[in-house]
C-alpha cells in the first residue's frame, strides 16, 4: 500500500481516550491508499518532505482553550510519566531543590509529584481550566496574581509546595520573568507546539536553561504522512538543527509505544524517544 496526495477525504473517529479528541471529530485529512501495484508518482514527492502533511499544520490558541473547556484532553495522563520516573536521576545529576520548567504545563501530575520532592516547579500553560484544575484535583490552596510584564496574562501560585503556574501564551514568557532553570521536562510540549514554530521554540528554550541545565524531552517518531497531528512527528535529525549547536543530546530511551489508539490514527509504527539535552559548556 502506498500512500499519495489524490485526496479521498476520511472522517476520523475517536474514542474518548484519544490524543484529542474533538480535534479528530471536527477535522478531515487528505489521504487516499492506492495499491503497491500502481506507481503512485505524488506520493514520492510527498515523501521527499521530512514532515509530510504536518509541516503546516496549525493549532490556534483558542483551539486548544476550548478543548479544555469540553473537557477533551485525551493526551492528560493520571499517572507520573514512565519517562520521567525511569530517567528522574540522570535529570537530577545528584541535585537537590532543582527548579522545574514545565513549558505547555496542562495540569500534568508529573509537577506535583516533583514539588513533593522538594524541588520547585513553574509552568506555562494557557488554558485558566487546566491551572485551575491542576490545584483543586491536588488538594492545594493557590493564590492568583497579574504578571505585569505580560499583559493579560495571570500567574498562580501554590507557595507551600513552590508551584507557579503561569497562563499565557509560551512565546511571552521568558527567563526576565522568572529566571532561568536546572531542569525542563517536556512532555506533549515540542511534540504539540505548531511545527512551522520550532526555531522560536528551541531558542526560547535554550535562553531558559541555567548552566547546569538538564532538559529531559519526549519525542514521537511515526510516519507523517498517515496521520496530521497533534502530538506532531519530530525527527532525531531535527533535534540536532535546534539544538545541536549550543547542547549535547543524548538519546536515553527508545521504546515501541504502539497502542490500539495509533493503530486507530492509521499508525503502522509509533516509537517514544527520550533525550536528555545539556549546555554544551556545562
Ligand atoms: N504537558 C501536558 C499537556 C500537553 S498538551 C501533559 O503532558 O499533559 C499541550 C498543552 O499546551 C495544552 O494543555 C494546551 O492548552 C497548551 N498550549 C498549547 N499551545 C500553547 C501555547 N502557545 N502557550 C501556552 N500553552 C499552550
Amino acid at each position: 500500500m502506498c500512500i499519495c496526495s489524490n485526496p479521498v477525504r476520511i472522517i476520523h473517529s475517536h474514542p474518548v481516550s484519544s490524543y484529542m479528541n474533538a480535534f479528530h471529530k471536527q477535522f478531515f485529512f487528505s489521504l487516499s491508499r492506492c495499491s503497491s501495484l500502481f506507481t503512485c508518482g505524488r506520493a514520492k514527492a510527498n515523501r521527499t518532505s521530512m514532515f509530510g502533511q504536518q509541516a503546516d499544520r496549525v493549532m490556534a490558541l483558542g483551539e486548544w482553550e476550548e478543548y479544555w473547556q469540553r473537557n477533551e484532553i485525551g493526551f492528560h495522563q493520571p499517572q507520573v510519566h514512565k519517562i520521567l520516573k525511569n530517567n528522574i536521576d540522570k535529570v537530577l545529576n545528584g541535585r537537590k531543590g532543582v527548579r522545574f520548567f514545565f513549558p505547555l504545563c496542562g495540569k500534568a501530575v508529573d509537577m506535583k509529584w516533583l514539588a513533593d520532592m522538594g524541588h520547585s516547579v513553574v509552568g506555562v500553560e494557557i488554558s485558566e481550566k487546566a491551572i485551575r484544575q491542576f490545584f483543586e484535583e491536588n488538594n492545594m490552596t493557590y493564590t492568583e496574581e497579574p504578571v505585569p510584564a505580560i499583559p493579560g496574562a495571570k500567574v498562580y501560585k501554590n507557595s507551600e509546595k513552590n508551584i507557579s503556574l503561569y497562563q499565557c501564551d509560551l512565546y511571552a514568557f521568558s527567563s526576565s520573568i522568572d529566571g532561568q532553570f536546572g531542569a525542563i521536562w517536556d512532555r506533549g510540549s515540542l511534540v504539540a507546539i505548531n511545527p512551522a514554530d520550532r526555531e522560536k521554540y528551541a531558542a526560547l528554550i535554550i535562553s531558559l536553561m541555567a548552566k547546569d541545565c538538564r532538559y529531559l524531552l519526549e519525542t514521537l517518531l511515526y510516519n507523517p504522512d498517515l496521520y496530521e497531528g497533534p502530538p506532531f512527528f519530530v525527527p532525531d535529525e531535527q533535534l540536532h538543527s535546534l539544538f545541536g549547536s549550543s547542547c549535547d543530546i543524548e538519546l536515553l530511551q527508545s521504546v515501541d509505544a504502539m497502542t490500539d489508539l495509533q493503530r486507530q490514527w492509521g499508525l503502522d509504527k509509533f516509537t517514544q524517544n527520550a533525550h536528555l539535552i545539556t549546555p554544551k559548556s556545562s
